[in-house]
């Protein structure tokens, strides 16, 4: 029996609207959704596109709430779940990064509001069904099919405003969901399509972005494996690299795009070898036969994203503690994780050191 057909795939209910001026199609989507009054939702940087957007929407506007903060702060999630109810909002757009669009999430478990979201940056969230919130310094997240947009609507032109660099550890976050969905517990050959596509998409529009901000061509087509690869993360459970991304998130409040980039080709080279399915799959969305964990790592510098943790603010005294609470909290992994493997694979990250195989 061929071991790919053997899988469970659970489909989300949601559509996409992807295209030059998309967002001009929000309003459509507000009345096809039936909502009349919708609360806008961004982060302090976007509020003038969230202006743009009220403006767009008219009446249908129930105002804006320009506070989404990273990692939805517990406040703030109080905050916007007060304010959609003092303007009696019934749905929310949430325009912006995955910091917008976890605000609305939040607002959405609450109050059951549905949310359209409107994404800036790769991330991916406005394609999960899950949800974080931030409370003492240690983020829950949980998921729930009410937090999962109704609607998203991915406009290339938003994109060009996203800065070279943010774009580019964005994007490699985004890559790290399909490496990811290629050896999850739950893989299954649907989900595999799409992660090779969406790797495949950003790999090769990224040096394009990075060439030239404004190139729309580039921007849709990163938008399109942003898409792809939110998709993968939404849809499978992932394994050591966002395990760890997330301790070091949360416990050190490294920033979430460039940890992703950094840590992605050391967690991939340890698993790389016990995932042979997924490695051929990278060789191919990379277009080569190397190593793929390389062939990250030699991406990212070429794009002149961070290499090591250190010089994104952790500190080699952290090592230990990292590598224990992530081995406190099991998880499936293509391969096990030790101490000492763990250790190894965060120092080579710490000091930006070349990815290797590590035993
Ligand atoms: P973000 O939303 O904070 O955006 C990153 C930066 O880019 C911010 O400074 C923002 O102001 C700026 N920005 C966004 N769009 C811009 C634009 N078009 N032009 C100029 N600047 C722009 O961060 P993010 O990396 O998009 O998302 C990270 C957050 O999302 C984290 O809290 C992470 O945990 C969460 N997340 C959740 C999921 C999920 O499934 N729940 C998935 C991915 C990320």
């Amino acid at each position: 029996m061929n071991p790919l057909l053997d899988f469970s795939y659970q489909a989300l209910p949601m559509r996409v609207v992807m295209g030059p001026r998309a967002l001009e199609r929000l309003a459509e989507e507000i009345d096809r959704a039936g909502l009349r009054r919708v609360l806008v939702l961004c982060s302090p940087e976007q509020q003038e596109l969230a202006e743009t957007v009220a403006g767009l929407i008219g009446e249908r506007s129930a105002g804006i709430h320009p506070h989404a903060r990273m990692h939805v702060p517990v406040e703030s999630a109080e905050a916007a779940r007060e304010r959609a109810t003092d303007v009696d909002a019934d749905g929310c757009v949430a325009v912006g990064g995955g910091s917008a669009i976890g605000l609305g999430k939040i607002v959405a478990l609450h109050h059951g509001l549905p949310i359209i979201a409107v994404p800036t940056t790769y991330a991916g969230s406005e394609m999960t069904p899950v949800w974080g919130m931030t409370e003492n310094g240690v983020k829950r997240t949980g998921r729930d099919p009410r937090v999962l947009p109704i609607s998203v609507l991915y406009d290339p032109e938003l994109t060009v405003t996203l800065p070279t660099a943010v774009s580019v550890t964005s994007g490699m976050n985004a890559i790290a969901h399909s490496v990811e969905a290629l050896y999850a517990p739950d893989a299954s050959p649907v989900i595999d399509l799409m992660a090779e596509e969406g790797i495949r998409a950003l790999a090769t529009a990224l040096p394009d972005v990075v060439a030239d901000g404004s190139d729309l061509d580039a921007r849709a087509r990163a938008q399109y494996g942003a898409w792809l690869c939110g998709a993968c993360l939404g849809a499978t459970t992932m394994s050591l690299h966002h395990k760890l991304c997330h301790t070091l998130g949360g416990t050190l409040d490294l920033p979430h795009a460039p940890t992703h980039t950094v840590v992605l080709p050391h967690a991939l080279a340890y698993n790389q070898d016990a995932a042979p399915r997924a490695k051929a799959a990278l060789g191919r969305a990379l277009g080569t036969t190397g190593d793929p964990a390389t062939l990250l790592w030699d991406l990212a510098g070429r794009l002149g994203a961070p290499r090591s943790l250190r010089e994104i603010g952790m500190a080699e005294d952290d090592i230990d503690r990292i590598v224990d609470i992530a081995l406190g909290n099991p998880y499936a992994n293509p391969r096990d994780v030790t101490p000492d493997g763990l250790r190894q694979l965060l120092r080579a990250a710490w000091s930006g050191e070349p990815p290797a195989a590590r035993s």
